[in-house]
């Protein structure tokens, strides 16, 4: 069955891999080109390397993430030990670093 044209209501025809409309000219739909077996497995490589660098993404930032959950854990054990009075009171120095060290800005 032929597209129509969404605007005008004509059925559209067919020219080369797209099927235009005959009284506006738009190009209404597009047959897929079909691609050779070579041409599947350079595609389906090429998903696959997308797929691999995004998850080596994800695990670089899952590092990251967790090394500083675990830097923000230790800072709060400290003023966690200060409240209780088994740490020197050091004016916020240690949270401070810790911040500019994972990239937050401190006034
Ligand atoms: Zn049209």
């Amino acid at each position: 069955m032929k597209p129509g044209c969404p605007k005008c209501f004509k059925v559209a025809e067919k020219n080369g891999n797209e099927y235009i409309c005959p009284s506006c000219g738009d190009v209404v739909a597009q047959i897929p080109a079909t691609l050779s077996i070579e041409e599947q497995n350079e595609l389906l490589k090429k998903v696959n390397e997308s797929y691999v660098r995004i998850i080596n993404d994800l695990e670089e930032d899952c590092e990251r993430y967790f090394d500083q959950r675990n830097r923000l854990i230790e800072c709060l054990r400290f003023y966690e030990r200060l409240a209780r009075g088994r740490e020197v009171n050091d004016g916020g120095r240690r949270a401070r670093t810790l911040l500019a060290e994972i990239g937050v800005n401190v006034e």
